[in-house]
C-alpha cells in the first residue's frame, strides 16, 4: 500500500490544507522525502518536473517552521522568475488553506530591491528568490542568514552549474552549520553530485519511481523535414492535431522572436516567452497561454525551465536540444499528473541521429510518421488503410 500523508507524520493542518487544493495521496518524491525531511537530512532529490517535488520540500519546511518567531527560517533558491512565482504562489496558497501563518517574500533580481528590503522587515519566515540578490542582501545584513534552518535549491543542475554555483556556495557559508540542505533537480549530474556532497553531511540520495522519470502517459514521435519546411509542417501538424495548448521548443533564445513571427505569418496562434526580456513582457507571455488565448507558446530551455504550466497536451520541438537530458525535461512539460501527452520533434536527416541517441539514453521509443492528408501516418504508407487518425488529446 502506498502511504499517505498522514503516514508520513504530516500534521492535520496541512493534511486539510492539500485537500482544499485537490491534493490527496502523495506522490513518489512526496512519500519518500518528506520523512527525511523531518529528520532534517541534507537531501539529494532526483525527480522529473511535474512529479509534485516543490510540495516535497515545502511540506517539511511548513511543517517545522516556528511561525510565531518572526524570524527567516527557510531560504529556497530557484534559477528562474517564473520558477520563483510559481514556489511563492504554493507557499501562499498553502498557507491560505491549513490555516498555518507562514508568510513569504519573493526576492528576484531586476526588480526594485528598496522594495524588497521594506518587505523584509516584515521577517518572512521563508524566502525564495534568485540567489544573486538573496547573496546581496545577506551582505547587506537585509537577510539575517544565521537564522535560516533549511536552505533548498531548486533545478539544482541549473543552480550549481559554473555560472550559479558561487552564489550558492556563498549563501550557504552564511548560514549556520547545523542546517539542513536539499537539493532538487530532474536529472542530477555528477558535478551537481559532487558539490551537493562536498556542501552536506551524510547526504541522503532520493530517487524518484524509475518509471516516473520517463512519464508513460507521453508518447514521443519524430517527422523527418527540410530545415526550411520546419514550420510549414509544423502547421500542419497543428491544423491536424488541433491541440488546445502546445509549447513550440527552439534552441536558441534569440530566435523566439523571429519563430514567433513566423507562425503568426502562418496564422498560428502563437506567443514568445523570452529568456531575458522585461518581466512584466515574460509574464503577459505567460498569461496569455495560460488562460488559453494563445495556443502556442515558443520557448527555448533557458526559458521554459521549471514552468508549471497545467494541461500542455503537446510539445513541439523544432530543433532538438544538443543534450538528451534537455529533451527529457522538455518532455515533462507535457503529461503531467496523469494527463496525456504527445512530444513530436520535426528533424532533418541529420538530427534523426540525435533521436537514436535519445531512445538509447532513456529506453524510449521514438517511432517515425508522415504528415500526410491531415494524418499522421507509418512512412511510406500513403494509402487509406494504413492511416492512422490521431485524435487530439484534450
Ligand atoms: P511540481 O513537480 O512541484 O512542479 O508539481 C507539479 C504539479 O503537481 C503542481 O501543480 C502541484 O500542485 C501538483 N501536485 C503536487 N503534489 C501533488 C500530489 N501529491 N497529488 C496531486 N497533485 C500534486
Amino acid at each position: 500500500m502506498t502511504a499517505t500523508f498522514l503516514d508520513l507524520g504530516l500534521n492535520q493542518s496541512l493534511i486539510e490544507g492539500l485537500k482544499k487544493q485537490g491534493i490527496e495521496q502523495p506522490t513518489s518524491i512526496q512519500a519518500k522525502t518528506i520523512p527525511l525531511g523531518f529528520e532534517n537530512r541534507d537531501i539529494i532529490g532526483q525527480s522529473q518536473t511535474g512529479s509534485g517535488k516543490t510540495l516535497a520540500y515545502l511540506l517539511p519546511i511548513f511543517h517545522k517552521v516556528d511561525s510565531s518567531k518572526r524570524e527567516m527560517q527557510a531560504i529556497i533558491l530557484a534559477p528562474t522568475h517564473e520558477l520563483v512565482m510559481q514556489i511563492e504562489k504554493q507557499i501562499k496558497t498553502l498557507a491560505e488553506n491549513s490555516g498555518i501563518p507562514v508568510k513569504s517574500a519573493a526576492i528576484i533580481g531586476q526588480v526594485n530591491i528598496e522594495r524588497q528590503i521594506e518587505k523584509l522587515r516584515e521577517k518572512p519566515h521563508i524566502i525564495v528568490g534568485s540567489a544573486g540578490r538573496i547573496l546581496e542582501l545577506i551582505k547587506r545584513k537585509k537577510i539575517s542568514a544565521h537564522t535560516v534552518k533549511t536552505i533548498v535549491i531548486d533545478e539544482g543542475d541549473r543552480m550549481l552549474d559554473e555560472n550559479n554555483a558561487s552564489n550558492v556556495k556563498d549563501i550557504i557559508k552564511t548560514t549556520m552549520r547545523d542546517r539542513q540542505l536539499m537539493v532538487f533537480s530532474a536529472t542530477i549530474n555528477d558535478r551537481t553530485m559532487s558539490i551537493s556532497k562536498e556542501l552536506m553531511k551524510d547526504a541522503a540520495v532520493v530517487k524518484a519511481e524509475e518509471q516516473e522519470k520517463l512519464n508513460p502517459n507521453v508518447e514521443h514521435i519524430y517527422l523527418l523535414a527540410e530545415q526550411r519546411d520546419k514550420i510549414e509542417i509544423l502547421r500542419k501538424l497543428i491544423a491536424a492535431i488541433e491541440p488546445p495548448k502546445a509549447i513550440v521548443f527552439i534552441n536558441k533564445s534569440d530566435e523566439i522572436d523571429i519563430t514567433t513571427s513566423k507562425l503568426k505569418f502562418h496564422k498560428l496562434n502563437a506567443v514568445g516567452i523570452y529568456g531575458t526580456a522585461e518581466k512584466e513582457e515574460r509574464k503577459k507571455a505567460l498569461e496569455g497561454f495560460r488562460s488559453g488565448k494563445n495556443q502556442l507558446l515558443v520557448a527555448s530551455d533557458l526559458a521554459a525551465r521549471g514552468l508549471d504550466i497545467q494541461d500542455v497536451t503537446y510539445i513541439f520541438n523544432l530543433d532538438l536540444p544538443a543534450e538528451p537530458k534537455e529533451y527529457l525535461h522538455r518532455a515533462g512539460r507535457t503529461g503531467r499528473m496523469g494527463k496525456e501527452g504527445l512530444v513530436i520533434s520535426i528533424v532533418t536527416a541529420k538530427e534523426e541521429a540525435q533521436i537514436k541517441k535519445y531512445q538509447n539514453a532513456f529506453k524510449l521509443n521514438i517511432e517515425q510518421k508522415e504528415i500526410h492528408m491531415g494524418a499522421l501516418i507509418e512512412p511510406g504508407t500513403k494509402n487509406e488503410a494504413a492511416k492512422k487518425q490521431i485524435k487530439a488529446k484534450k
